[in-house]
């Protein structure tokens, strides 16, 4: 017995031999899924990424490849060669593409033993997370795995090929640079060369890509990894994967062209999939208030109204009192959910409660009439102006939060989620949405003073320029996010490109003209030679993937992801490093008590 390929050469994969194929002399190559021992006689399922393959030793025909395949066991890495035959009639296998043939033996070589695995390599099996990322490379053979990399690969490649027709350069930036603002903690990096200096990691190319715009590059993409350091929230990785994009003499309306035509013919040629464009629209101020979030899942209605209006001196105090504080009665009409049980409901006042509301107050429209704390206080008439408004129907139900008219809508979105899935509203359509009009500043955590939203080197709505500085709230960016079924797929801007309104921006965010020189000198140099009007946006690779092959984490369409706390369970990274290491980058350390 041998464990070499000798001249053996692969004919086919263990995913292609059809009925047709029968009579044909094959040599087959992969994983032992199972072995079964029918008294002598030995049926191996041989796996490879393009599925499995029936193979039986016969003792009688080959007893030497019987004898082999008598010592194989799952995971073992062989080499099989024999013939394409019929399945046996009643053995047929309607579940497998290769089902109605199997390969009959002639020799089988040994090629790897393999320990037993952790856990079975198949897809229906339930497998610890910290099992599954410390054994990744077993985890990556099991068929899903290798389906999410196959799809992420063809989708990177889609936009590739689209922007690449679309006269884009793809242009590599570096990875050791100096900060740049996306609003979160950089990775640093020490120099051995420069002591007491640090690299950045990249949170995004920004900087970079807007030097390419001065430099003339005029459209650049790249297909770039970031890193960004912050604390365990959900569903982040430190580093991810973004579709970078840049371009020079546009504005909102082109950058959101191409950017739909990209994703219109990714989808089309990842995945057969067409999706009609041009994608709706709604403002941000819009999203807040109707959907409660800046990234509404649009499959399903439940969409937030206001009947303030109609509540005013209704004398049920929970309304009353806040909306004499300036406050908002919003709601949400369930259709057919009258008969909601109180427990169900205490549930979602739990939520409400959860997204920050003081609790909610619902309104049974029974047919035995209307039912809730607030009924006996209101008139049939304002009974009937409330109906009208939600449109509701006998046997619906209206939820009200009342509190400050974003709180309330937020509320009453993150109910609209939850009952969205429980009542399979939800459907498997890929609902796309632009947000645009975003506001351009933000109060920021410290002390109430301005932050940029998006990043400082995003413009405001001309419209909105003359209250730049009366009333810097309410100004409107030329920002725009992509979303997708409630999941934020991308977002970019158009930028500043004047130097007077870059300084007066950065007078706004309270960073001194020596801060600004010290951070972006560079790039406030090189828009003093001429930097043509650009824009650009930034797409999420690994969610965006995540959400076309129907995955809840990102970490299922990664390779090698890191666990919530940034660990490599794998690698161990990061792990300690040798002392003269550090003494080489001039460190010392000064670690937390235990
Ligand atoms: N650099 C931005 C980000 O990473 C995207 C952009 O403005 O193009 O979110």
């Amino acid at each position: 017995m041998t464990n070499e390929l000798g001249d053996w050469r692969r004919t086919h994969s263990n995913g292609g031999l059809r009925r047709a194929d029968v009579g044909q002399d094959v040599i087959l190559m992969g994983w032992v899924q199972t072995r079964r021992d029918l008294g002598g006689l030995i049926f191996i399922d041989l796996r490879d990424r393009e599925g499995l393959t029936q193979v039986v030793c016969h003792p009688q025909d080959a007893p030497e490849a019987a004898a082999a395949a008598a010592l194989v066991r799952s995971e073992f890495v062989i080499a099989v060669r024999g013939t394409v035959a019929e399945r046996p009639a009643g053995t047929v296998n309607p579940k497998l593409p290769t089902g109605e043939v199997e390969v009959r033996a002639r020799e089988l070589r040994i090629l790897n033993p393999a320990e037993t695995p952790p856990f079975p390599i198949a897809d229906d099996v339930a497998v610890d997370e910290a099992v599954r990322l410390r054994y990744r490379y077993l985890d990556l053979r099991r068929p899903s795995m290798y389906h999410h990399l196959a799809l992420r690969h063809r989708l990177t490649k889609a936009v590739r090929d689209h922007l690449s027709g679309a006269g884009f350069l793809e242009v590599e930036t570096p990875m050791l640079i100096k900060s740049t603002p996306e609003g979160a903690r950089d990775f640093l990096v020490p120099s051995r060369l420069h002591p007491g200096r640090f690299y950045v990691l990249p949170q995004s190319p920004q900087l970079f890509k807007q030097l390419l715009m001065v430099a003339g590059v005029e459209r650049y993409f790249q297909i770039v990894r970031c890193f960004r350091d912050e604390d365990g929230r959900a569903d982040r990785q430190p580093e991810f994967t973004q579709i970078d994009i840049e371009m020079s003499f546009v504005g909102v309306e082109d950058v959101i062209r191409l950017a739909e035509a990209m994703v219109a013919a990714a989808l089309r040629n990842a995945m057969g999939r067409d999706v009609a464009v041009p994608f709706p629209r709604m403002t941000y101020a819009e999203a807040m208030d109707r959907y409660g979030t800046d990234k509404p899942d649009i499959r399903f209605g439940l969409e937030i109204v206001d009947c303030s209006d109609l509540l005013r001196d209704c004398g049920f105090q929970v309304f009353t009192s806040v909306l004499e504080s300036g406050g908002a009665v919003r709601g949400i009409r369930v259709p057919g959910a009258a008969h909601m049980s109180r427990r169900d409901v205490h549930a979602l006042e739990e939520t409400a409660k959860a997204a920050g509301a003081r609790g909610l107050v619902p309104l049974h429209l029974g047919a035995e009439g209307a039912r809730g704390p607030a009924v006996r206080h209101l008139s049939t008439a304002r009974l009937t102006a409330l109906q009208e408004r939600f449109q509701a129907k006998t046997g619906d139900l209206l939820i009200f939060v009342a509190d400050e008219p974003r709180r309330s809508s937020a509320a009453l979105g993150r109910l609209r989620l939850e009952l969205g899935q429980r009542l399979g509203l939800v459907s498997e359509a890929l609902a796309f949405l632009w947000i645009v009009e975003f506001p351009l500043l933000e109060r920021g955590q410290d002390a109430g003073r301005l932050a940029a939203v998006h990043h400082p080197f995003t413009a405001p709505m001309d419209e909105d320029l003359d209250v730049l500085d009366r009333d810097p709230l309410a100004v409107r960016a030329k920002a725009y996010d992509l979303v997708l079924n409630g999941v934020e797929l991308g977002g970019g801007s158009i930028r500043i490109h004047g130097q007077a309104l870059q300084a007066r921006m950065f007078g706004l965010l309270g960073i001194t003209p020596e801060a600004a020189r010290e951070r972006f000198g560079f790039l406030l140099d090189a828009f003093q030679y001429g930097a043509p009007p650009h824009g650009g946006i930034a797409f999420g690779m690994d969610r965006a993937v995540m959400v076309l092959a129907g995955q809840e984490t990102i970490r299922e369409v990664m390779a090698f992801p890191k666990t919530q706390s940034a660990a490599d369970l794998m690698t161990g990274a990061p792990s300690a490093v040798e002392p003269s290491a550090l003494e080489e980058a001039h460190i010392r350390l000064k670690l937390p008590e235990a």
